[in-house]
């Protein structure tokens, strides 16, 4: 689906991301695991749109979409700080970006609600942020995601901000909604569990190289350097 391909980034001569190539199928759950600075982030902001790479393409469906703005690709970001809209409801919350699109009321309507149940949040559109936990308000971005129908969720540790037990129900959560959307989810995350319980693949980062690319299992059992074994053992 996704073909990233030579993908060099550098911020102020440092080199983020050294020609990096990634291949993501059609409805996998893919997550970008490694430690803090490695690039994750920088990579799930080319793939959003908000980052340009000074070198490389990002191809979707074979089409280069790498200068697309964010609003012209067929992804959706959600970011670790759920940035809600406080003086909106969350209907409105919901709601606004169908607004900007244009769509009709009865339409609009129709989404908030299917959204709001995928995300087991019915009859909270009356709401407003301020009086949401914090697992119920990053469901509520989730679902404003959703409403736009993304062939890709953008994922950038979501589940960063929230205590262990939510984190642990959230994740379960995620997974049930990956499949009932039917969608592909790319992850990004720097806790090895969270990966090792979620992910149909991981991709293993160190500054700006990919170390390892896999299944949990493949990870987990046969690491291909010490990197991936220390990074991967680290969770036990
Ligand atoms: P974290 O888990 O801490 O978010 P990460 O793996 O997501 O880390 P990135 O956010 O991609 O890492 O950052 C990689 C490197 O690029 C870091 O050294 C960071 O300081 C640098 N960097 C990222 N964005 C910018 C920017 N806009 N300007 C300058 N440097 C940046």
């Amino acid at each position: 689906l996704i073909d990233l391909q030579g993908i060099t980034k550098t911020f102020d001569k440092e080199i983020v991301l050294d020609d990096l190539n990634l291949y993501i199928r059609e409805n996998e759950f893919l997550t970008l695991l490694g430690p803090s600075g490695c690039g994750k982030t920088t990579t799930l902001r080319i793939l959003g749109g908000f980052e340009t790479p000074d070198k490389g393409r990002v191809l979707f469906n074979g089409t280069d979409i790498t200068n697309l703005p964010p609003n012209k690709r067929q992804l959706n970001t959600v970011f670790q700080k759920y940035a809600l809209f406080t003086h909106m409801s969350i209907a409105e919350n919901i709601a606004f970006g169908l607004k900007i699109k244009k769509k009709s009321k009865d339409y609009i309507m129709d989404k908030i609600k299917y959204a709001l149940k995928l995300v087991n949040l019915q009859g909270f559109e009356n709401r407003y942020p301020d009086s949401l936990s914090g697992g119920q308000q990053q469901r509520v971005a989730i679902a404003r995601a959703i409403v736009n129908e993304p062939k890709v969720l953008l994922l950038d540790e979501p589940l960063g901000a929230l205590d262990l037990k939510l984190r642990q129900d959230m994740q379960y959560e995620l997974i049930r909604l990956k499949n009932e959307l039917g969608i592909t989810f790319i992850y990004v995350t720097h806790d090895q569990e969270e990966a090792l319980t979620m992910s149909d693949t991981i991709v293993v980062m160190n500054q700006g190289y990919i170390q390892q690319i896999g299944t949990p299992e493949d990870i987990y059992n046969e690491p291909q350097n010490a990197f991936v074994a220390d990074f991967i053992g680290d969770s036990n």
